[in-house]
């Protein structure tokens, strides 16, 4: 049976490295590591595109953006975010909201809240209040609490466009 609404949940995870940018929700966070990879690393972007392309059944962002394609070395995520909202709408889908959590022992994110709210809102052509954020530690618990990278999920609930 189609439905006319669709739901997706996205999960991704990046290891810091010294001498990069931490970029995370398209938004610059001074700190003294950014997270290693083949874009530019933003675990919460790649979350949120993964719940998307989850929700309208076209796999994951290593399926679209494959890491062996030097198109897609260091490039800004809110580029891929950009083409993965395309497939979306292609699809016939429209974003009712989206949820976001990161967990990160540091540095502290709460602060940047409000800007990578107003960038991803500018990307995905939708309202502030359809894209919310949160963050959290692992109270010091495993790989994440001793601070050796950041993981992000993100859960979206798509629409039917009229
Ligand atoms: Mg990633």
């Amino acid at each position: 049976m189609q439905s006319d609404y669709r739901i997706g949940q996205g999960l991704d995870i990046h290891r810091f490295q010294r001498g990069r940018k931490l970029i995370l929700g398209g938004v610059e966070i001074p700190h003294h590591s950014g997270l290693l990879g083949h874009s530019d690393a933003d675990a919460l972007l790649h979350a949120l595109m993964n719940a998307i392309l989850g929700a309208i059944g076209k796999g994951d962002i290593g399926v679209h953006f494959p890491d062996t394609d030097p198109r897609y070395k260091n490039i800004a995520s809110g580029v891929l975010l950009r083409q993965v909202i395309a497939m979306m709408k292609k699809s016939g889908f429209a974003l009712v909201n989206g949820d976001i959590t990161v967990l990160a022992q540091e540095p502290r994110l709460a602060p940047f809240f409000s800007a990578m709210r107003k960038k991803i809102a500018r990307l995905m052509q939708v309202d502030e209040n359809q894209i919310n954020i949160k963050a959290g530690t692992t109270e010091k618990l495993g790989a994440l609490g001793k601070g050796e990278g950041i993981m992000a999920t993100a859960v979206v609930l798509l629409r039917k466009s009229p």
